[in-house]
């Protein structure tokens, strides 16, 4: 089973897939995806769910489908 990270009603983070590759963060019109380093000093993503408009733009960017909308398949 992934790890999710549930952002908004309609985005959803697979923690496990992110590679903290930063594509995401610029892309989001309303600052709320930031990089972190979680306690294992990996760099992952988080999403702010107050701020999240639920916009789905942040989905696109990700080539490894870590960024999925609610409902949607698993693509891996
Ligand atoms: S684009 Fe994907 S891999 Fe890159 S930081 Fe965002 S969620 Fe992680
Ligand atoms: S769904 Fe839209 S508002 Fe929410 S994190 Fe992604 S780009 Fe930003």
């Amino acid at each position: 089973m992934y790890n999710r990270r549930m952002a908004n009603e309609r985005v959803q983070v697979i923690t496990d897939r992110c590679r903290g590759c930063g594509a995401c963060v610029t892309v989001c019109p309303e600052w709320a995806v930031t990089l972190f380093t979680d306690r294992n000093n990996r760099k992952i993503i988080r999403i702010e769910a107050a701020k999240c408009s639920g916009c789905g733009d942040c989905i696109p960017m990700c080539r490894y489908h870590a960024i999925i909308s609610e409902g949607e398949e698993d693509a891996e």
